[in-house]
């Protein structure tokens, strides 16, 4: 049987540590916080009494619980105050000599069965524990932010880590109510060494202007349905802890995508840290505040085109009969617009008209739409086959095959059967833009609507600019995003956009991070949810998508940016030259009934 753990101490009570004290002492565990000096200890005492505070001001805690937190915790800046405990974390700033300097002292002042824990995100527990006389009684315990409400605990052990310490803190988080996963000791664990290249790579197109912060923000939330967006959570997590754990991360497997990206160490030197600063990307209220207030650093991001006064619409054209493209026109009708969706042939249009039908009446019978909105939905639309239907539609949206030359030959013929000014819109997740734009002789009306699958449900579209797309061009996609609920967010002609750019790479490397047997797929997919509030878990999404899908996309990213490490991972590959290719062969990474 486990030891029993009754009494613990945190020391550093920052952002981390406070909320750790917090998770000790709402489960009936005796906790010493200990910080450097007494102000720091100050304000560390401040952070419980608030954040206990604001579990009262929302009903999760009443005060008489809370009265009961707070007297389990006493505060010390002096390291004598923890001799009698009988587990220490530690959760001081990511600086390993300064941890090595803590826990040589942790020999000095804790009781010796005492277990040691470091709450460090990417530093090795291996050189931390060998800063003590005993280093078999080292663990990483390492929470998530915020450490109250994120369930995941990343228990590291060494090579040296005794079990039966490992087992106890096993248990102690359990009994906190958090989900442990056991893994060795390599530089960012699982979820920060999946989470911080995708952060890091936000970071890079915010700097390069690739699109404004709130757009690639608006494209992960929305896209993919992530609590937070890239850069929001990187103040969140602190730019200083990014950098440091970003650092670690390149020294040890110098994968270039880790190199933090130069505008990290610019806002860290400024004092913008993030949340705590009450700066960083965005500006706060005040430090420690995550309420948004407006700031000059907007006019900063430059969106790609500035967007340039909309042409009115009164009809928009969709080609294509598939899932995308029945989507589109559907979201489209049902926002009031009439739309006319052009199909290969008379057979494809009614089967296409058909398909909408059924997929009204099922957002009907969901409760999602009125009956009456079925009805009119559906009078909206016209489906014909050629194209000549589109000559007075003002935009229109291209939603064929997901292959270049056909892409080509409709951009063509749209070209000649299009009124001017029409605004020609290709719905590629990954093809260029300008591609398409080059097959015609008005590449200024020509740009990107990325709708993301289902249409009809993600309210978020792409929309791209080539190097010859107009403003007003802009402006019109974007009138139309508005028009049917959609929020557009502006990026430029590269490869992957904002959202696959940023989902990818991050679903490749954790299918190589399973390659190397560091971690199952259950307990990949456990730390994405549980350590980062993620919906699915990568596996879980690469079934869901396709693996094939995947597999082009990281492809067509790796044949763009020629960078070694966006190579689509080999057991990627194997899965899919075998059949594997998720859930709609039965089988993927896991196996489908
Ligand atoms: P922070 O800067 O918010 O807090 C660090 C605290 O340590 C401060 O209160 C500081 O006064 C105190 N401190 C500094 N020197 C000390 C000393 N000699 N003795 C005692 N206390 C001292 O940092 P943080 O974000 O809370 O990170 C702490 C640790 O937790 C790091 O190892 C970090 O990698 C890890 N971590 C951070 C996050 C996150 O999202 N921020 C998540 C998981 C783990």
């Amino acid at each position: 049987m486990a030891r029993e753990i009754k009494t613990v101490a945190v020391i550093g009570l920052g952002t981390m540590g406070a909320g750790i004290v917090e998770v000790f002492a709402r489960n009936g565990i005796e906790v010493v916080g200990i910080d450097a000096n007494e102000e720091a200890v100050a304000r560390g005492r401040g952070f419980l009494e608030s954040s206990t505070q604001r579990g009262v001001d929302r009903g999760k805690l009443d005060a008489a619980a809370r009265e009961e937190v707070l007297s389990r915790v006493t505060f010390s800046a002096d390291m004598a105050a923890l001799a009698h405990v009988d587990l220490v974390v530690e959760a001081v700033p990511e600086r390993i000599e300064l941890k090595r300097a803590i826990f040589a002292q942790l020999d000095e002042h804790a009781r010796p069965d005492a277990i040691l824990c470091t709450n460090t995100s990417s530093l090795s527990v291996t050189d931390i524990a060998t800063s003590t006389k005993e280093p078999k009684r080292v663990v990483g315990m390492h929470f998530f932010n915020p450490a109250t409400v994120l369930r995941l605990v990343e228990v590291i052990r060494t090579v040296i880590t005794s079990d039966e310490i490992v087992e106890a803190v096993v248990e102690l988080s359990k009994r906190l109510g958090k989900r442990p996963v056991v893994v060795g000791d390599r530089a960012g664990f699982i979820a920060n060494a999946l989470l911080l290249g995708y952060l890091n790579h936000a970071a890079t197109m915010y700097e390069n202007r690739y699109a404004a912060r709130e757009d690639i923000d608006a494209a992960m939330t929305l896209g993919c349905g992530y609590p937070m967006g890239p850069l929001a959570l990187l103040d969140l997590i602190g730019l200083d802890t990014s950098y440091a754990v970003l650092d670690t991360m390149y020294k040890q497997g110098r994968d270039r995508l880790h190199a933090p990206t130069p505008i990290l160490k610019q806002l860290i030197t400024a004092g913008l840290l993030g949340r705590k600063a009450g700066h960083g990307f965005y500006t706060y209220e005040k430090p420690g505040s995550g309420r948004l207030v407006p700031d000059a650093m907007s006019a900063l991001t430059a969106e790609p085109v500035a967007p340039g006064e909309a042409a009115p619409i009164e009809r928009v054209g969709v080609v294509g009969s598939g899932d995308m493209a029945i989507g589109i026109a559907e979201t489209i009708a049902r926002h009031g617009l009439p739309v006319r969706l052009i199909a290969r042939t008379s057979e494809r249009a009614a089967e296409a008209l058909d398909a909408l039908s059924k997929s009204l009446h099922k957002a009907e019978q969901r409760g999602r739409i009125e009956e009456a909105e079925v009805g009119a939905a559906l009078a909206r639309i016209e489906s014909t086959a050629g194209l000549d239907g589109l000559r007075d539609c003002q935009v229109v949206i291209e939603a064929i095959a997901e292959d270049l030359p056909a892409k080509q030959a409709m951009f063509e013929n749209l070209d000649e059967v299009c009124a001017p000014g029409t605004v020609l819109a290709t719905t590629t997740a990954a093809l260029s833009v300008v591609q398409c734009a080059a097959a015609t002789k008005r590449p200024a009306d020509v740009l990107g609507m990325h709708f993301l699958s289902p249409p009809q449900d993600v309210d978020l579209v792409e929309v791209v600019s080539t190097v010859s797309t107009s403003p007003q061009a802009v402006g019109t996609a974007t009138a139309l995003c508005e028009r049917i609920g959609k929020r557009a967010v502006q990026t430029a002609d590269r490869s992957g956009f904002i959202v696959n750019a940023l989902l990818f790479p991050y679903l490749n490397d954790a299918v190589k991070m399973l390659e190397t047997n560091y971690a199952s797929a259950d307990d990949i997919d456990t730390a994405m949810k549980d350590g980062c509030g993620l919906p699915m878990g990568p596996f879980e999404v690469l079934d869901a998508i396709g693996l094939d899908v995947a597999l082009s996309i990281q492809r067509e990213l790796y044949l763009e940016f020629r960078e070694r490490s966006l190579a689509p991972a080999p057991l990627l590959e194997h899965l899919v030259q075998a059949g594997y290719l998720g859930r709609k062969s039965g089988r993927g990474f896991r196996t489908y009934v």
